[in-house]
């Protein structure tokens, strides 16, 4: 039997080392290339059947024409996030399948722990410690018991960080385009939640209508001292806006696993390199700021899943006539698609 082939854009070593394992059939043979899909980069596909694609890489039109004419059928996403693809433009070109969930704890638990590094300053003490510098000076944080937290998007990773912010004692509203019905979540409107909350976490999707919710003049909204974190998409905050707030002592803190120009520079070593972002470097010079690079999601259980759930993904495509990850750009127009997907999405 034919084997299916799918060529791998920026793998990594993790990558390689957890598909490898979970490919213990005979029917699916792989390619890993270290290079994002580009433009540039998109030959390289051809003859593959399916390509499989990370949240940097470029899935525009042009990629998915040059996909589309290399014989390549399928787009299949290693992760949850699709803004990266152009999916009106591949409706009736190339089917899109992605994995939904793999592990919504490890998203979760990571913002609690880029909050707690943050407000309890381990990032300096590890440091200082480090160099046997055992002054507490500048260390003092603040309790999390009783503090307010808005949580934006209350789907499978919000809810989880609301649990763990509930273990904490702390008073949780949420704003949501789509509440959850008799979630027992508190639901406010988005000025509602700027103005009280403490501390402020995104959990949406990236989308054309929300990309910049965090700028200048919702910051002015929000609470002085206010701490961001981010653990979604970048482009949910204008970061120049956020450099700003920071630079006016308006924003007492930022928690950033995601910037919105990190596709150039995030997942490569560029220690020993001058930065060319500004904004990001500048960001990163910032005592009460604390970047991680897109790391969320980086655990062994969830890499695990995502090595299965693409597999099955692949397999369910070219072997039965549906697969229940696809996306289109219709299933994306609503909050939960009514679709079953008991066949393609066309
Ligand atoms: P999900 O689909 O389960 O939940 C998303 C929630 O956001 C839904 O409740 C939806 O109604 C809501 N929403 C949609 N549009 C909104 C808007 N404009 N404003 C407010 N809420 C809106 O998704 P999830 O699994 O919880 O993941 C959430 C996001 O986390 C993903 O879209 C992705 O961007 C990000 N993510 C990041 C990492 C990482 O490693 N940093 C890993 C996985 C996911």
């Amino acid at each position: 039997m034919k084997k299916i082939r799918i060529a791998f854009f920026d793998a990594k070593d993790y990558d390689i080392e957890s598909f490898n394992k979970a490919n213990t059939g005979d029917t699916i043979e792989t390619s890993f290339f270290e290079t994002r899909l580009t433009e540039d980069t998109v030959r390289l596909a051809e003859g593959y059947d399916a390509v499989c694609v990370f949240v940097n890489d470029t899935v525009n039109a042009k990629v998915i024409d040059g996909l589309v004419s290399g014989g390549v059928r399928l787009i299949a996403l290693r992760c949850a996030g699709y803004n990266n693809v152009d999916i009106q433009y591949a409706y009736k070109k190339i089917h899109v399948v992605r994995v939904p969930a793999y592990s919504p704890y490890a998203v979760a638990e990571h913002a609690m722990a880029l909050l707690l590094t943050s407000i309890r300053r381990i990032h300096k003490a590890y440091n200082r410690t480090k160099d046997f510098n055992f002054s507490l000076n500048g260390l003092t944080g603040f309790d999390l018991h009783g503090k307010t937290i808005g949580v934006v998007g209350t789907g499978k990773i919000g809810r989880i960080f609301i649990d763990i912010c509930r273990g904490f004692r702390m008073n949780v509203i949420a704003y949501d385009k789509y509440p959850a019905k008799d979630s027992g979540i508190t639901y406010v409107s988005l000025e509602e939640l700027w103005e009280k909350s403490d501390i402020i976490s995104f959990h949406c999707p990236l989308t054309d209508e929300n990309r910049y919710m965090v700028k200048k003049d919702t910051i002015n909204q929000m609470k002085k001292g206010v701490v961001i974190i981010n653990t979604s998409r970048g482009a949910l905050i204008e970061s120049h806006a956020l450099l700003e707030g920071i630079k006016e002592r308006k924003i007492g803190a930022a928690c950033l696993d995601v910037y919105e120009e990190e596709s150039d520079v995030f997942f490569h070593d560029f220690s020993g390199h001058i930065v060319e972002d500004d904004t990001l470097a500048r960001l990163i010079s910032m005592p009460n700021v604390i970047v991680t690079s897109h790391q969320a999601f980086l655990t062994n259980e969830a890499l695990q899943n995502i090595a299965d759930t693409t597999l099955e993904n692949v397999a369910s495509y070219f072997e039965k006539d549906c697969c229940s990850n696809e996306i289109c750009y219709r299933c994306e127009k609503l909050p939960q698609c009514t679709q079953e997907h008991l066949s393609k999405c066309f």
